[in-house]
C-alpha cells in the first residue's frame, strides 16, 4: 500500500483523468469545432483502458489486460485523428482497426501461448510510437495558419517526445526479450513505468498545446467573422444607397434602417425615420394595405399613397420581401410613381371624357347606362332617358363660324351638367347630340327637368362673329319598361326626339 503513495503509475493515471476532464471542458466550449470532440473521446478511451489495466493488475484477468491495452491504443489513435481533423486533412480512420488488429493479435498470442511480456511490450511500443509521427509532421509543416504556429510547435514537440518515450520502451523491452531475462511482472518492468514518468507528462503538455491551438483558432475565426460582418454591413449600406428607390428595413412594423432616397422621398431625416412606425407615413386609406403587404412580405407590388412631411401626397409603388430566412426583418422598396399615376389618371380621364365639351363620352355613358338599366330592372325603380339635339345647328355654324359652334356646344354642355342632379348621367354621344339618363325619376319628373333645361338653354346668350346668338334644343324622353334593353329604350327616346323635330323643334316630346 505504501508503495502506492509514491507510485508514478497512480500519478500517471490521475493525469490522464485530468486530461479527460479538461478535454471535455474544451469540447464543450469550442463547439462546433470538430477536433476537440476527438480529443475528448480519445482521452476518455485512454482513461477506460488505463482503468482496465489497473483492475487487471489486481485480478489477473487476461481479458481485462487485452481490452485495457487495446483501449489505450485506440485512445491514443483517436487523439491523433483529432490532430488531422484540426489541420483539416482527411482523417485516416484506418489506423484504428489496423492498430487493434496488429496489437490485438500479439496480445492474444501472449495470453494463449504464454509468450514473453517484453515481446508484447515491443509490439505495443512500435504501434503506439508510430501513431503520432504523421500528425507531428503535419503540425510542423502547415504553412497557411500562422496564428496557431506557436501552439502547433508545442503540440508537435510534445507528441514527438511521447513517440520517443514509446519507442524507448520498445527498445528496452526488446533488449530484455533478446537477452532472455527472467520474466517480470508487466507492471514492475522499467519499460512499463517509463511512460508514466515521461510519456504522460508529455501528453499533458501536448494537450495544453492542443487547448492553446484551439483557443487561437477560435480567436482568429472570431476576428475573421467580425471583419466579414463589418464588410457585409458596409456592402449592405452601399447597396441600400445605390438603389434609386427608397428602401427601409422593417422590424416589428418599425423602420430599423433606411437609405438616403427614402429620406428624400418622405422629406424626413434618417435619424427621425429610424425606429418610427412605418405605417404612419401612409395615408389613412392606404394604411391597411400597407400593413398587410408588410405582414405578408410576399414581394407583390402594391400602390399606396404616402404623406410627405410637408403634407403633400406621394403615389408610391411598394414591394416588401423578407430580408433573411431566419429573422423577422423585411425589406421594403418604395418607388415614387406619381408621374405614372398622373399619366394613368389622364389616360383614364381621356378614355371617359369628350375632349371638346368635357362631358362624359358615349363609351363611358354606355357602361353606366347598362348598369342603371340592370338596377332599374332589379329594384323596379323608374328610369328615364332623354335624347337631346340642338336645333338647326348647321345654320349656327354657317352663320357664326365653327368656333362659335364649338363654344356653343361647350356652354350647352356645361349648363346641362350644372342642371343635372348627382344621380343623373349627362353625356355627349354625337356632334350636337346629347343624352340625359335620370335614375329614380318618373316621366313627370323628367318632363319638369327637361322643360326647365329647354327654357334655360333658350335663354342663353352666346357670342359669335356676327354678334350675339341663341340656341335651342329639342328632346325626346322615354321611360324604362320591364324587359327594355339599351337599344329599345334609346330607340323610343330617339323616336320621340324625331317627333319633336317634326312638330316644330324647341320642344320636349314623351315617347308613347
Ligand atoms: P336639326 O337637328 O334641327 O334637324 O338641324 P341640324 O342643323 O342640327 O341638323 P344636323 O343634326 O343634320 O346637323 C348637325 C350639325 O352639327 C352638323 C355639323 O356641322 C354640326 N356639328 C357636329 N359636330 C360639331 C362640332 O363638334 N362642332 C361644331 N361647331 N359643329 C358640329
Ligand atoms: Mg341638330
Ligand atoms: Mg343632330
Amino acid at each position: 500500500m505504501e508503495a502506492l503513495y509514491f507510485s508514478p503509475m497512480l500519478l500517471g493515471i490521475n493525469l490522464i483523468f485530468a486530461i479527460a476532464f479538461a478535454a471535455t471542458a474544451l469540447w464543450r466550449m469550442s463547439r462546433p469545432m470538430p477536433a476537440p470532440r476527438y480529443w475528448m473521446i480519445g482521452a476518455w478511451t485512454l482513461v477506460l483502458g488505463v482503468l482496465m489495466f489497473g483492475i487487471f493488475i489486481s485480478t489477473r484477468n487476461p481479458a481485462l489486460n487485452i481490452i485495457g491495452n487495446l483501449l489505450q491504443l485506440c485512445g491514443e489513435a483517436i487523439i491523433v485523428l483529432g490532430v488531422f481533423r484540426f489541420i483539416g486533412r482527411p482523417v485516416p480512420y484506418w489506423i484504428l482497426p489496423a492498430s487493434v488488429l496488429v496489437f490485438g493479435s500479439f496480445n492474444l498470442h501472449y495470453w494463449v501461448y504464454a509468450g514473453n511480456s517484453d515481446l508484447l511490450m515491443t509490439v505495443y511500443a512500435v504501434v503506439a510510437g508510430l501513431l503520432p509521427v504523421q500528425a507531428v509532421w503535419l503540425l510542423l509543416k502547415l504553412r497557411d495558419d500562422p496564428d496557431t504556429r506557436p501552439a502547433r510547435l508545442l503540440v508537435g514537440v510534445c507528441l514527438s517526445l511521447y513517440s520517443l518515450v514509446t519507442f524507448a520502451r520498445g527498445i528496452l523491452a526488446w533488449q530484455a526479450y533478446a537477452s532472455g531475462e527472467t520474466y517480470v511482472q508487466p507492471y514492475e518492468s522499467f519499460s512499463y513505468l517509463l511512460p508514466y514518468n515521461l510519456g504522460i507528462p508529455a501528453l499533458v503538455m501536448g494537450f495544453i498545446g492542443m487547448t492553446l491551438m484551439t483557443m487561437q483558432r477560435i480567436l482568429s475565426d472570431s476576428r475573421t467573422n467580425a471583419e466579414r460582418a463589418r464588410q457585409s454591413a458596409l456592402r449592405f449600406e452601399r447597396l441600400l444607397n445605390v438603389s434609386s428607390a427608397g428602401i427601409a428595413v422593417i422590424r416589428d412594423g418599425r423602420i430599423s434602417d433606411a437609405n438616403r432616397q427614402l429620406e428624400a422621398l418622405l422629406g424626413i431625416p434618417r435619424e427621425t425615420l429610424l425606429d418610427s412606425e412605418f405605417s404612419q407615413y401612409a395615408k389613412p386609406r392606404s394604411r391597411s394595405l400597407l400593413l398587410r403587404t408588410v405582414h405578408e412580405a410576399g414581394g407583390e407590388l402594391v400602390d399606396v399613397d404616402i404623406r410627405r412631411v410637408d403634407g403633400s401626397i406621394l403615389h408610391v409603388e411598394l414591394r416588401v420581401l423578407p430580408l433573411e430566412d431566419v429573422s423577422a426583418d423585411c425589406i421594403a422598396e418604395i418607388r415614387d410613381v406619381s408621374h405614372r399615376r398622373t399619366l394613368e389618371d389622364e389616360l383614364k380621364r381621356l378614355a371617359t371624357v369628350d375632349p371638346l365639351t368635357g362631358a362624359m363620352n358615349r363609351r363611358y355613358f354606355n357602361s353606366l347606362f347598362s348598369r342603371a338599366l340592370k338596377r332599374a330592372a332589379r329594384h323596379e325603380t323608374p328610369l328615364c332617358l332623354a335624347m337631346l339635339d340642338l336645333d338647326h345647328f348647321k345654320k349656327i355654324n354657317d352663320l357664326h363660324g365653327h368656333q362659335a359652334g364649338d363654344e356653343a356646344l361647350r356652354q350647352f354642355s356645361r349648363y346641362c351638367e350644372r342642371q343635372a342632379r348627382g344621380t343623373d348621367v349627362f353625356a355627349r354621344i354625337g356632334g350636337e347630340e346629347f343624352v340625359l339618363l335620370m335614375a329614380d325619376t318618373s316621366i313627370e319628373g323628367a318632363m319638369i327637368i327637361l322643360g326647365r333645361l329647354r327654357e334655360g338653354v333658350a335663354a342663353m346668350r352666346l357670342h359669335g362673329s356676327q354678334g350675339m346668338f341663341q340656341i335651342q334644343v329639342s328632346a325626346g324622353i322615354a321611360q324604362y319598361r320591364r324587359g327594355d334593353s339599351m337599344e329599345s329604350l334609346t330607340q323610343r327616346a330617339d323616336k320621340a326626339l324625331y317627333e319633336a323635330k317634326l312638330t316644330g323643334r324647341n320642344r320636349i316630346v314623351v315617347a308613347d
